[in-house]
Protein backbone atom coordinates (compact mmCIF):
# COMPACT_ATOMS: atom_id res chain seq x y z
CA UNK A 1 0.00 0.00 0.00
CA UNK A 2 1.28 3.47 -0.92
CA UNK A 3 -0.33 6.67 0.38
CA UNK A 4 0.43 9.79 -1.64
CA UNK A 5 -0.44 13.33 -0.61
CA UNK A 6 -1.34 15.96 -3.18
CA UNK A 7 -3.68 18.92 -3.58
CA UNK A 8 -7.42 18.16 -3.29
CA UNK A 9 -9.15 19.82 -6.23
CA UNK A 10 -12.50 18.13 -6.66
CA UNK A 11 -14.47 16.66 -3.76
CA UNK A 12 -15.64 13.08 -3.35
CA UNK A 13 -14.17 9.64 -2.79
CA UNK A 14 -13.71 7.12 -5.52
CA UNK A 15 -12.50 3.54 -5.34
CA UNK A 16 -11.41 2.15 -8.70
CA UNK A 17 -8.80 0.81 -11.03
CA UNK A 18 -5.80 2.79 -12.31
CA UNK A 19 -5.26 3.72 -15.93
CA UNK A 20 -1.95 5.40 -16.78
CA UNK A 21 -2.23 7.89 -19.56
CA UNK A 22 0.67 8.35 -21.89
CA UNK A 23 3.76 7.88 -19.72
CA UNK A 24 6.00 10.79 -20.83
CA UNK A 25 8.80 8.54 -22.05
CA UNK A 26 7.74 6.70 -25.11
CA UNK A 27 8.63 3.03 -24.65
CA UNK A 28 11.12 2.13 -27.36
CA UNK A 29 11.82 -1.55 -27.96
CA UNK A 30 15.52 -2.39 -28.22
CA UNK A 31 15.31 -5.02 -30.93
CA UNK A 32 18.40 -6.40 -32.67
CA UNK A 33 18.16 -6.65 -36.45
CA UNK A 34 19.84 -8.75 -39.16
CA UNK A 35 22.12 -7.19 -41.73
CA UNK A 36 19.55 -7.97 -44.40
CA UNK A 37 16.98 -5.84 -42.54
CA UNK A 38 19.07 -2.66 -42.68
CA UNK A 39 17.60 -1.33 -45.98
CA UNK A 40 14.11 -1.97 -44.61
CA UNK A 41 14.91 -0.03 -41.45
CA UNK A 42 16.35 2.85 -43.49
CA UNK A 43 13.19 2.88 -45.58
CA UNK A 44 11.04 2.97 -42.41
CA UNK A 45 13.10 5.85 -41.11
CA UNK A 46 12.77 7.81 -44.34
CA UNK A 47 9.07 7.13 -44.45
CA UNK A 48 8.69 8.44 -40.88
CA UNK A 49 10.68 11.58 -41.79
CA UNK A 50 8.51 12.18 -44.85
CA UNK A 51 5.30 11.73 -42.89
CA UNK A 52 6.52 13.99 -40.10
CA UNK A 53 7.53 16.62 -42.64
CA UNK A 54 4.09 16.51 -44.25
CA UNK A 55 2.38 16.82 -40.85
CA UNK A 56 4.52 19.80 -39.86
CA UNK A 57 4.00 21.56 -43.19
CA UNK A 58 0.27 21.08 -42.85
CA UNK A 59 0.25 22.66 -39.40
CA UNK A 60 2.53 25.43 -40.62
CA UNK A 61 0.29 26.19 -43.58
CA UNK A 62 -2.80 26.35 -41.40
CA UNK A 63 -1.22 28.58 -38.78
CA UNK A 64 0.22 30.82 -41.50
CA UNK A 65 -3.22 31.16 -43.06
CA UNK A 66 -5.05 31.81 -39.82
CA UNK A 67 -2.53 33.81 -37.89
CA UNK A 68 0.08 35.21 -40.21
CA UNK A 69 3.56 34.15 -41.25
CA UNK A 70 5.31 35.35 -38.12
CA UNK A 71 3.50 32.69 -36.12
CA UNK A 72 4.29 29.85 -38.43
CA UNK A 73 8.04 30.51 -38.54
CA UNK A 74 8.74 28.23 -35.63
CA UNK A 75 7.78 25.30 -37.84
CA UNK A 76 10.47 26.23 -40.35
CA UNK A 77 12.98 25.42 -37.62
CA UNK A 78 11.21 22.08 -37.12
CA UNK A 79 11.42 21.24 -40.81
CA UNK A 80 15.11 22.15 -40.79
CA UNK A 81 15.74 19.60 -38.06
CA UNK A 82 14.16 16.95 -40.28
CA UNK A 83 16.36 17.94 -43.17
CA UNK A 84 19.58 17.96 -41.17
CA UNK A 85 21.90 15.69 -43.18
CA UNK A 86 24.26 15.19 -40.28
CA UNK A 87 21.51 13.82 -38.09
CA UNK A 88 20.15 11.57 -40.81
CA UNK A 89 23.56 10.24 -41.73
CA UNK A 90 24.45 9.59 -38.12
CA UNK A 91 21.31 7.48 -37.74
CA UNK A 92 22.07 5.49 -40.88
CA UNK A 93 25.70 4.95 -39.85
CA UNK A 94 24.71 3.74 -36.35
CA UNK A 95 22.07 1.54 -37.86
CA UNK A 96 24.71 -0.26 -39.88
CA UNK A 97 27.23 -0.59 -37.08
CA UNK A 98 24.94 -1.22 -34.10
CA UNK A 99 22.28 -3.31 -35.84
CA UNK A 100 19.34 -2.25 -33.73
CA UNK A 101 15.82 -1.22 -34.70
CA UNK A 102 15.79 2.32 -36.02
CA UNK A 103 13.54 3.70 -33.22
CA UNK A 104 16.22 2.92 -30.70
CA UNK A 105 19.07 4.25 -32.83
CA UNK A 106 17.17 7.46 -33.59
CA UNK A 107 16.40 8.04 -29.93
CA UNK A 108 20.06 7.60 -28.98
CA UNK A 109 21.16 10.07 -31.67
CA UNK A 110 18.50 12.55 -30.49
CA UNK A 111 19.81 12.29 -26.94
CA UNK A 112 23.37 12.96 -28.09
CA UNK A 113 22.19 15.99 -30.07
CA UNK A 114 20.19 17.28 -27.10
CA UNK A 115 23.19 16.97 -24.77
CA UNK A 116 25.53 18.65 -27.22
CA UNK A 117 23.15 21.57 -27.86
CA UNK A 118 22.37 22.18 -24.21
CA UNK A 119 26.09 22.72 -23.48
CA UNK A 120 26.52 25.36 -26.19
CA UNK A 121 27.09 28.86 -24.84
CA UNK A 122 24.53 30.48 -27.12
CA UNK A 123 20.98 31.03 -25.98
CA UNK A 124 19.49 30.78 -29.45
CA UNK A 125 21.10 27.42 -30.11
CA UNK A 126 20.28 26.13 -26.64
CA UNK A 127 16.64 26.88 -27.30
CA UNK A 128 16.80 24.67 -30.40
CA UNK A 129 16.97 21.67 -28.03
CA UNK A 130 13.22 21.87 -27.55
CA UNK A 131 12.67 22.01 -31.34
CA UNK A 132 14.79 18.89 -31.74
CA UNK A 133 12.88 17.14 -28.97
CA UNK A 134 9.49 18.15 -30.37
CA UNK A 135 10.32 16.95 -33.82
CA UNK A 136 12.02 13.84 -32.45
CA UNK A 137 8.84 12.87 -30.59
CA UNK A 138 6.78 13.23 -33.75
CA UNK A 139 9.20 11.05 -35.69
CA UNK A 140 9.16 8.42 -32.94
CA UNK A 141 5.36 8.43 -32.87
CA UNK A 142 5.35 7.93 -36.62
CA UNK A 143 7.90 5.12 -36.33
CA UNK A 144 6.11 3.17 -33.64
CA UNK A 145 2.68 4.17 -34.87
CA UNK A 146 1.44 5.39 -31.50
CA UNK A 147 -0.51 8.48 -30.67
CA UNK A 148 -1.52 9.94 -27.33
CA UNK A 149 -4.41 7.83 -26.12
CA UNK A 150 -7.70 9.61 -26.51
CA UNK A 151 -9.62 9.65 -23.23
CA UNK A 152 -12.87 9.63 -25.17
CA UNK A 153 -12.19 6.01 -26.16
CA UNK A 154 -12.15 4.22 -22.80
CA UNK A 155 -14.01 0.94 -22.43
CA UNK A 156 -13.97 0.51 -18.66
CA UNK A 157 -14.46 2.73 -15.65
CA UNK A 158 -11.04 3.97 -14.61
CA UNK A 159 -9.14 6.39 -12.43
CA UNK A 160 -6.83 8.23 -14.81
CA UNK A 161 -3.24 8.81 -13.68
CA UNK A 162 -1.20 11.23 -15.76
CA UNK A 163 1.88 13.39 -15.39
CA UNK A 164 -0.41 16.24 -16.44
CA UNK A 165 -3.74 16.59 -18.22
CA UNK A 166 -4.34 19.51 -20.49
CA UNK A 167 -7.68 21.31 -20.34
CA UNK A 168 -8.38 19.91 -23.81
CA UNK A 169 -7.76 16.35 -22.54
CA UNK A 170 -10.25 16.94 -19.75
CA UNK A 171 -12.78 18.45 -22.12
CA UNK A 172 -12.83 15.32 -24.29
CA UNK A 173 -12.68 12.85 -21.42
CA UNK A 174 -15.34 10.14 -21.41
CA UNK A 175 -17.70 11.43 -18.72
CA UNK A 176 -19.00 8.06 -17.50
CA UNK A 177 -15.79 6.05 -17.71
CA UNK A 178 -13.37 8.43 -16.01
CA UNK A 179 -14.45 8.20 -12.37
CA UNK A 180 -11.48 10.00 -10.83
CA UNK A 181 -8.12 11.39 -11.66
CA UNK A 182 -4.70 11.98 -10.21
CA UNK A 183 -1.85 13.98 -11.72
CA UNK A 184 1.80 14.48 -10.83
CA UNK A 185 1.75 18.24 -11.35
CA UNK A 186 -0.82 21.07 -11.24
CA UNK A 187 -2.48 23.39 -8.74
CA UNK A 188 -5.95 24.02 -7.35
CA UNK A 189 -6.90 26.65 -9.88
CA UNK A 190 -5.33 25.05 -12.95
CA UNK A 191 -7.98 24.65 -15.61
CA UNK A 192 -7.74 20.89 -15.44
CA UNK A 193 -8.67 21.04 -11.76
CA UNK A 194 -11.54 23.44 -12.46
CA UNK A 195 -12.80 21.10 -15.15
CA UNK A 196 -12.75 18.15 -12.71
CA UNK A 197 -15.01 20.08 -10.35
CA UNK A 198 -17.35 20.97 -13.18
CA UNK A 199 -17.60 17.34 -14.18
CA UNK A 200 -17.95 16.31 -10.50
CA UNK A 201 -15.08 13.87 -10.78
CA UNK A 202 -13.06 13.46 -7.55
CA UNK A 203 -9.50 14.54 -8.29
CA UNK A 204 -6.13 15.15 -6.68
CA UNK A 205 -3.26 16.97 -8.43
CA UNK A 206 0.33 17.87 -7.58
CA UNK A 207 1.14 14.34 -6.36
CA UNK A 208 4.78 14.44 -7.45
CA UNK A 209 5.51 10.98 -8.75
CA UNK A 210 2.18 9.12 -8.69
CA UNK A 211 2.60 7.91 -12.26
CA UNK A 212 5.89 6.26 -11.28
CA UNK A 213 4.40 4.51 -8.26
CA UNK A 214 1.20 3.16 -9.77
CA UNK A 215 0.84 0.32 -12.26
CA UNK A 216 -1.99 -0.02 -14.74
CA UNK A 217 -4.99 -1.83 -13.23
CA UNK A 218 -3.80 -1.33 -9.63
CA UNK A 219 -6.72 -0.90 -7.23
CA UNK A 220 -6.66 2.74 -6.06
CA UNK A 221 -8.57 5.20 -3.89
CA UNK A 222 -8.80 8.91 -4.70
CA UNK A 223 -9.86 11.02 -1.74
CA UNK A 224 -10.67 14.36 -3.36
CA UNK A 225 -11.69 15.83 0.01
CA UNK A 226 -8.28 15.50 1.65
CA UNK A 227 -5.96 15.25 -1.35
CA UNK A 228 -4.94 11.63 -0.81
CA UNK A 229 -4.34 8.87 -3.31
CA UNK A 230 -3.90 5.34 -2.02
CA UNK A 231 -2.39 2.71 -4.28
CA UNK A 232 -3.18 -0.96 -3.54
CA UNK A 233 -5.05 -0.23 -0.29
CA UNK A 234 -5.06 -3.00 2.35
CA UNK A 235 -8.39 -4.43 3.54
CA UNK A 236 -8.89 -2.18 6.63
CA UNK A 237 -8.10 0.96 4.56
CA UNK A 238 -10.52 -0.11 1.88
CA UNK A 239 -13.26 -0.64 4.47
CA UNK A 240 -12.53 2.72 6.09
CA UNK A 241 -12.93 4.42 2.71
CA UNK A 242 -16.11 2.58 1.83
CA UNK A 243 -17.56 4.01 5.06
CA UNK A 244 -16.14 7.49 4.37
CA UNK A 245 -17.64 7.45 0.90
CA UNK A 246 -21.06 6.63 2.38
CA UNK A 247 -20.80 9.48 4.91
CA UNK A 248 -19.78 11.94 2.20
CA UNK A 249 -22.69 10.91 0.00
CA UNK A 250 -25.07 11.39 2.96
CA UNK A 251 -23.66 14.87 3.54
CA UNK A 252 -24.15 15.82 -0.11
CA UNK A 253 -27.77 14.57 0.12
CA UNK A 254 -28.45 16.75 3.17
CA UNK A 255 -27.49 19.78 1.09
CA UNK A 256 -30.17 18.93 -1.43
CA UNK A 257 -32.83 20.88 0.40
CA UNK A 258 -30.95 24.15 -0.14
CA UNK A 259 -31.31 23.93 -3.90
CA UNK A 260 -34.60 25.73 -4.20
CA UNK A 261 -34.05 28.27 -1.43
CA UNK A 262 -32.75 31.81 -1.96
CA UNK A 263 -29.19 32.68 -0.87
CA UNK A 264 -30.46 34.98 1.88
CA UNK A 265 -28.79 35.76 5.19
CA UNK A 266 -30.70 35.44 8.48
CA UNK A 267 -31.22 39.22 8.45
CA UNK A 268 -32.67 39.25 4.93
CA UNK A 269 -29.71 40.27 2.73
CA UNK A 270 -29.77 38.40 -0.58
CA UNK A 271 -26.89 37.55 -2.90
CA UNK A 272 -26.82 35.70 -6.22
CA UNK A 273 -25.23 32.26 -6.52
CA UNK A 274 -24.44 31.44 -10.13
CA UNK A 275 -22.42 28.70 -11.81
CA UNK A 276 -19.32 28.57 -13.96
CA UNK A 277 -19.34 26.44 -17.08
CA UNK A 278 -16.81 25.42 -19.67
CA UNK A 279 -19.16 23.54 -21.99
CA UNK A 280 -22.90 23.96 -22.61
CA UNK A 281 -23.64 20.36 -21.62
CA UNK A 282 -22.88 21.27 -17.99
CA UNK A 283 -26.07 23.36 -17.78
CA UNK A 284 -28.32 20.61 -16.41
CA UNK A 285 -25.84 20.24 -13.47
CA UNK A 286 -26.03 23.95 -12.82
CA UNK A 287 -29.80 23.94 -12.76
CA UNK A 288 -29.98 20.83 -10.58
CA UNK A 289 -27.67 22.44 -8.01
CA UNK A 290 -29.83 25.55 -7.86
CA UNK A 291 -27.66 28.04 -9.77
CA UNK A 292 -29.33 31.37 -10.48
CA UNK A 293 -27.70 31.74 -13.85
CA UNK A 294 -24.24 31.37 -15.33
CA UNK A 295 -21.74 33.84 -13.93
CA UNK A 296 -18.90 32.70 -16.17
CA UNK A 297 -19.05 30.83 -19.43
CA UNK A 298 -15.42 30.06 -20.38
CA UNK A 299 -15.88 30.16 -24.13
CA UNK A 300 -12.30 29.22 -25.01
CA UNK A 301 -13.27 25.56 -24.65
CA UNK A 302 -15.39 26.07 -27.70
CA UNK A 303 -12.21 26.66 -29.68
CA UNK A 304 -10.45 23.55 -28.33
CA UNK A 305 -10.03 20.13 -29.88
CA UNK A 306 -10.74 21.28 -33.39
CA UNK A 307 -8.51 22.15 -36.30
CA UNK A 308 -10.32 25.27 -37.47
CA UNK A 309 -11.81 28.31 -35.79
CA UNK A 310 -15.55 28.23 -35.02
CA UNK A 311 -17.66 30.22 -37.48
CA UNK A 312 -19.98 33.03 -36.38
CA UNK A 313 -22.97 30.76 -36.84
CA UNK A 314 -21.46 28.01 -34.71
CA UNK A 315 -20.79 30.53 -31.95
CA UNK A 316 -24.29 31.91 -32.34
CA UNK A 317 -25.97 28.49 -32.08
CA UNK A 318 -23.98 27.61 -28.94
CA UNK A 319 -24.74 30.90 -27.19
CA UNK A 320 -28.39 30.93 -28.20
CA UNK A 321 -28.77 27.42 -26.88
CA UNK A 322 -27.25 28.39 -23.52
CA UNK A 323 -29.28 31.60 -23.33
CA UNK A 324 -32.53 29.74 -23.97
CA UNK A 325 -31.82 26.97 -21.47
CA UNK A 326 -30.87 29.32 -18.65
CA UNK A 327 -33.58 31.94 -19.28
CA UNK A 328 -34.93 33.87 -17.31
CA UNK A 329 -31.61 33.80 -15.47
CA UNK A 330 -28.65 35.60 -16.98
CA UNK A 331 -25.60 34.07 -18.67
CA UNK A 332 -22.33 35.98 -18.61
CA UNK A 333 -20.28 35.08 -21.63
CA UNK A 334 -16.60 35.70 -21.24
CA UNK A 335 -14.86 36.44 -24.50
CA UNK A 336 -11.97 34.26 -25.62
CA UNK A 337 -9.44 33.82 -22.81
CA UNK A 338 -6.74 31.97 -24.63
CA UNK A 339 -3.30 31.41 -23.13
CA UNK A 340 -1.87 30.73 -19.68
CA UNK A 341 -2.56 27.01 -19.40
CA UNK A 342 -5.19 26.99 -22.15
CA UNK A 343 -3.88 26.41 -25.63
CA UNK A 344 -6.09 26.01 -28.62
CA UNK A 345 -5.42 23.50 -31.32
CA UNK A 346 -6.63 25.87 -34.03
CA UNK A 347 -4.51 28.79 -32.85
CA UNK A 348 -1.04 27.51 -32.20
CA UNK A 349 0.26 30.72 -30.75
CA UNK A 350 4.04 30.38 -30.36
CA UNK A 351 5.25 29.19 -26.99
CA UNK A 352 6.33 31.94 -24.67
CA UNK A 353 8.68 32.04 -21.70
CA UNK A 354 5.92 33.32 -19.39
CA UNK A 355 2.62 32.24 -20.88
CA UNK A 356 0.51 33.66 -18.03
CA UNK A 357 2.06 37.07 -18.59
CA UNK A 358 2.13 36.90 -22.34
CA UNK A 359 0.22 37.55 -25.50
CA UNK A 360 -3.12 36.17 -24.42
CA UNK A 361 -6.81 36.77 -23.66
CA UNK A 362 -7.94 40.35 -24.42
CA UNK A 363 -4.42 41.21 -25.63
CA UNK A 364 -4.71 38.58 -28.32
CA UNK A 365 -8.27 39.62 -29.20
CA UNK A 366 -7.33 43.28 -29.55
CA UNK A 367 -4.48 42.31 -31.85
CA UNK A 368 -6.75 40.08 -33.91
CA UNK A 369 -10.05 41.99 -34.26
CA UNK A 370 -10.94 39.72 -37.18
CA UNK A 371 -11.14 36.74 -34.80
CA UNK A 372 -12.59 38.80 -31.92
CA UNK A 373 -15.40 40.28 -33.99
CA UNK A 374 -16.68 36.88 -35.05
CA UNK A 375 -17.34 36.06 -31.40
CA UNK A 376 -18.71 39.48 -30.49
CA UNK A 377 -21.18 39.45 -33.37
CA UNK A 378 -22.43 36.03 -32.34
CA UNK A 379 -22.88 37.10 -28.70
CA UNK A 380 -24.74 40.26 -29.74
CA UNK A 381 -27.06 38.27 -31.98
CA UNK A 382 -27.67 35.46 -29.50
CA UNK A 383 -28.50 37.98 -26.75
CA UNK A 384 -31.89 38.49 -28.39
CA UNK A 385 -32.82 34.94 -27.29
CA UNK A 386 -32.24 35.25 -23.57
CA UNK A 387 -30.44 37.33 -20.98
CA UNK A 388 -26.84 37.43 -22.14
CA UNK A 389 -24.16 39.72 -20.76
CA UNK A 390 -20.59 39.83 -21.88
CA UNK A 391 -17.31 40.39 -20.12
CA UNK A 392 -13.70 40.81 -21.13
CA UNK A 393 -10.92 38.82 -19.47
CA UNK A 394 -7.54 40.19 -18.37
CA UNK A 395 -8.32 43.89 -18.54
CA UNK A 396 -5.24 45.67 -17.20
CA UNK A 397 -6.38 49.27 -17.57
CA UNK A 398 -8.74 51.76 -19.13
CA UNK A 399 -7.16 51.81 -22.61
CA UNK A 400 -7.78 48.11 -23.09
CA UNK A 401 -11.36 48.39 -21.90
CA UNK A 402 -11.96 51.24 -24.32
CA UNK A 403 -10.30 49.44 -27.22
CA UNK A 404 -12.42 46.35 -26.61
CA UNK A 405 -15.55 48.50 -26.46
CA UNK A 406 -14.53 50.22 -29.68
CA UNK A 407 -14.35 46.86 -31.45
CA UNK A 408 -17.72 45.96 -29.93
CA UNK A 409 -19.20 49.20 -31.33
CA UNK A 410 -17.81 48.35 -34.76
CA UNK A 411 -19.38 44.91 -34.56
CA UNK A 412 -22.73 46.48 -33.63
CA UNK A 413 -22.43 49.00 -36.44
CA UNK A 414 -21.78 46.23 -38.97
CA UNK A 415 -24.79 44.23 -37.74
CA UNK A 416 -26.94 47.33 -37.97
CA UNK A 417 -25.79 47.92 -41.57
CA UNK A 418 -26.54 44.31 -42.42
CA UNK A 419 -29.99 44.61 -40.85
CA UNK A 420 -29.33 41.71 -38.43
CA UNK A 421 -31.22 41.46 -35.18
CA UNK A 422 -29.08 41.95 -32.05
CA UNK A 423 -29.20 43.29 -28.50
CA UNK A 424 -28.18 46.93 -28.70
CA UNK A 425 -28.06 47.30 -24.89
CA UNK A 426 -26.18 44.20 -23.84
CA UNK A 427 -24.47 44.74 -20.47
CA UNK A 428 -20.70 44.72 -20.73
CA UNK A 429 -18.53 44.02 -17.71
CA UNK A 430 -14.85 43.74 -16.96
CA UNK A 431 -13.09 40.92 -15.21
CA UNK A 432 -10.90 42.24 -12.46
CA UNK A 433 -8.05 39.78 -12.30
CA UNK A 434 -4.92 41.88 -12.70
CA UNK A 435 -3.71 43.94 -9.72
CA UNK A 436 -3.50 47.10 -11.86
CA UNK A 437 -7.22 46.75 -12.63
CA UNK A 438 -8.06 46.11 -8.97
CA UNK A 439 -6.17 49.23 -7.94
CA UNK A 440 -7.82 51.41 -10.60
CA UNK A 441 -11.27 49.89 -10.20
CA UNK A 442 -12.74 53.35 -9.59
CA UNK A 443 -11.77 54.39 -13.11
CA UNK A 444 -12.89 51.15 -14.77
CA UNK A 445 -16.22 51.14 -12.92
CA UNK A 446 -17.27 54.34 -14.69
CA UNK A 447 -17.20 52.51 -18.02
CA UNK A 448 -18.39 49.04 -16.98
CA UNK A 449 -21.86 47.67 -16.29
CA UNK A 450 -20.48 45.25 -13.69
CA UNK A 451 -17.30 43.72 -12.35
CA UNK A 452 -16.49 40.07 -11.94
CA UNK A 453 -13.41 39.40 -9.85
CA UNK A 454 -11.25 36.64 -11.32
CA UNK A 455 -9.62 35.63 -8.06
CA UNK A 456 -7.71 32.73 -9.63
CA UNK A 457 -5.59 35.08 -11.64
CA UNK A 458 -5.77 38.04 -9.27
CA UNK A 459 -4.10 35.89 -6.60
CA UNK A 460 -1.46 34.49 -8.93
CA UNK A 461 -0.51 37.92 -10.20
CA UNK A 462 -0.64 39.68 -6.82
CA UNK A 463 1.34 37.06 -4.93
CA UNK A 464 3.56 36.13 -7.91
CA UNK A 465 2.56 32.47 -7.55
CA UNK A 466 2.04 30.48 -10.74
CA UNK A 467 -1.41 28.95 -10.24
CA UNK A 468 -0.49 25.65 -11.87
CA UNK A 469 2.81 25.03 -10.09
CA UNK A 470 2.40 22.52 -7.24
CA UNK A 471 5.80 23.38 -5.76
CA UNK A 472 4.67 26.82 -4.70
CA UNK A 473 1.04 25.94 -4.05
CA UNK A 474 1.66 26.58 -0.33
CA UNK A 475 2.06 30.28 -1.17
CA UNK A 476 -1.21 30.49 -3.09
CA UNK A 477 -3.26 32.01 -0.25
CA UNK A 478 -6.59 33.64 -1.09
CA UNK A 479 -6.89 34.81 2.52
CA UNK A 480 -3.62 36.79 2.27
CA UNK A 481 -4.27 40.27 3.70
CA UNK A 482 -3.09 41.82 0.40
CA UNK A 483 -5.77 39.93 -1.50
CA UNK A 484 -8.53 40.91 0.92
CA UNK A 485 -7.48 44.56 0.65
CA UNK A 486 -7.52 44.44 -3.15
CA UNK A 487 -10.95 42.80 -3.18
CA UNK A 488 -12.32 45.33 -0.72
CA UNK A 489 -11.06 48.09 -3.00
CA UNK A 490 -12.81 46.56 -6.02
CA UNK A 491 -16.13 46.04 -4.23
CA UNK A 492 -16.12 49.53 -2.70
CA UNK A 493 -15.21 51.13 -6.05
CA UNK A 494 -17.98 49.22 -7.79
CA UNK A 495 -20.56 50.25 -5.21
CA UNK A 496 -19.46 53.87 -5.18
CA UNK A 497 -20.11 53.86 -8.91
CA UNK A 498 -23.45 52.02 -8.54
CA UNK A 499 -22.46 48.80 -10.29
CA UNK A 500 -22.68 45.29 -8.90
CA UNK A 501 -19.58 43.25 -8.15
CA UNK A 502 -19.32 39.48 -8.48
CA UNK A 503 -16.57 36.91 -8.22
CA UNK A 504 -16.13 34.04 -10.64
CA UNK A 505 -12.82 32.70 -9.31
CA UNK A 506 -12.59 29.65 -7.08
CA UNK A 507 -12.19 31.74 -3.93
CA UNK A 508 -15.94 32.33 -3.69
CA UNK A 509 -16.52 28.57 -3.39
CA UNK A 510 -14.52 28.22 -0.16
CA UNK A 511 -16.93 28.51 2.82
CA UNK A 512 -14.45 30.38 5.02
CA UNK A 513 -13.65 32.93 2.33
CA UNK A 514 -17.28 33.17 1.21
CA UNK A 515 -18.18 34.60 4.63
CA UNK A 516 -15.48 37.26 4.38
CA UNK A 517 -16.65 38.14 0.85
CA UNK A 518 -20.22 38.41 2.11
CA UNK A 519 -19.07 40.80 4.79
CA UNK A 520 -17.11 42.84 2.24
CA UNK A 521 -20.33 43.28 0.26
CA UNK A 522 -19.91 40.92 -2.71
CA UNK A 523 -23.17 40.84 -4.70
CA UNK A 524 -22.74 37.74 -6.82
CA UNK A 525 -20.75 34.52 -6.47
CA UNK A 526 -20.16 32.24 -9.42
CA UNK A 527 -18.57 28.84 -8.86
CA UNK A 528 -18.44 25.17 -9.81
CA UNK A 529 -22.08 24.07 -9.54
CA UNK A 530 -21.30 21.22 -7.14
CA UNK A 531 -20.27 23.71 -4.42
CA UNK A 532 -23.34 25.95 -4.63
CA UNK A 533 -25.51 24.12 -2.05
CA UNK A 534 -22.71 24.19 0.55
CA UNK A 535 -22.13 27.93 0.12
CA UNK A 536 -25.85 28.55 0.20
CA UNK A 537 -26.08 26.75 3.51
CA UNK A 538 -23.35 28.99 4.93
CA UNK A 539 -25.00 32.18 3.69
CA UNK A 540 -28.41 31.14 5.02
CA UNK A 541 -26.92 30.38 8.43
CA UNK A 542 -25.32 33.73 9.15
CA UNK A 543 -26.43 37.37 9.34
CA UNK A 544 -24.95 40.06 7.14
CA UNK A 545 -24.10 41.94 10.33
CA UNK A 546 -22.03 39.05 11.67
CA UNK A 547 -20.30 38.56 8.29
CA UNK A 548 -19.42 42.26 8.21
CA UNK A 549 -17.97 42.06 11.68
CA UNK A 550 -15.95 38.95 10.66
CA UNK A 551 -14.67 40.70 7.51
CA UNK A 552 -13.69 43.80 9.47
CA UNK A 553 -11.79 41.78 12.05
CA UNK A 554 -10.13 39.73 9.26
CA UNK A 555 -8.79 42.90 7.69
CA UNK A 556 -7.04 43.72 10.96
CA UNK A 557 -5.23 40.36 11.12
CA UNK A 558 -1.81 40.04 9.60
CA UNK A 559 -1.47 36.64 7.93
CA UNK A 560 -3.62 34.36 5.80
CA UNK A 561 -3.29 31.55 8.34
CA UNK A 562 -4.54 33.78 11.18
CA UNK A 563 -7.46 34.94 9.10
CA UNK A 564 -8.44 31.43 8.11
CA UNK A 565 -8.34 30.01 11.60
CA UNK A 566 -10.25 32.97 13.03
CA UNK A 567 -13.09 32.65 10.49
CA UNK A 568 -13.09 28.86 10.66
CA UNK A 569 -13.63 28.99 14.43
CA UNK A 570 -16.51 31.42 13.95
CA UNK A 571 -18.38 29.33 11.38
CA UNK A 572 -17.39 25.73 11.95
CA UNK A 573 -20.71 24.94 13.66
CA UNK A 574 -22.43 25.67 10.31
CA UNK A 575 -20.53 23.03 8.34
CA UNK A 576 -18.99 20.60 10.84
CA UNK A 577 -18.60 17.96 8.11
CA UNK A 578 -16.26 20.24 6.19
CA UNK A 579 -14.79 22.57 8.80
CA UNK A 580 -14.84 20.48 11.99
CA UNK A 581 -11.86 18.46 13.32
CA UNK A 582 -13.02 15.44 11.34
CA UNK A 583 -13.48 17.48 8.18
C1 LIG B 1 -10.11 33.72 -12.71
O1 LIG B 1 -8.99 34.03 -13.15
O2 LIG B 1 -10.41 33.78 -11.52
C2 LIG B 1 -11.16 33.21 -13.61
C3 LIG B 1 -12.39 33.03 -13.18
O3 LIG B 1 -10.83 32.91 -14.89
P1 LIG B 1 -9.95 31.65 -15.30
O4 LIG B 1 -9.90 30.70 -14.13
O5 LIG B 1 -10.58 31.02 -16.48
O6 LIG B 1 -8.61 32.26 -15.58
MG1 LIG C 1 -8.62 34.34 -15.25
Amino acid sequence: MDILKGIPVSPGIVIGKAFILDPEDIKIPRTTIEEADIPKEIARFEDALTRTRAQILEIQERIGREMGAEHSDIFTAHVLVLEDRMLIEEVIRDLKTKRQAVEHIFMEVLKRYGNAFSKIDDEYLRERVSDIQDVGKRVLHNLIGSERFNLANLNDEVVVFAYDLSPSDTATMHRERVVGFATDIGGRTSHTAIMARSLEIPAVVGLGDATQKVQSDDPVIVDGNHGLVIIQPDAPTLEKYIRARGRFEDFVRTLDKFKELPARTTDGHEVTLAANIELPDEIPHCISHGAQGIGLYRTEYFYMNRVDLPSEDEHFEAYRNVAEKVKPHPVIIRTLDLGGDKFLSSLEVPREMNPFLGWRAIRFCLARPDIFKVQLRAILRAAVHGKLKLMYPMISGLEELRQANQILSEAKEALRREGKEFDEHIEVGAMIEIPSAALTADVLAKESAFFSIGSNDLIQYSLAVDRVNEKIAYLYEPAHPAILKLIKNVIDAGHRNKIWVGMCGEMGGDPVLAVILLGLGLDEYSMSPVIIPEIKKVIRSISLKEAQEIALKSLELTTGAQIRSFVRERIKHILPEVLGEEG
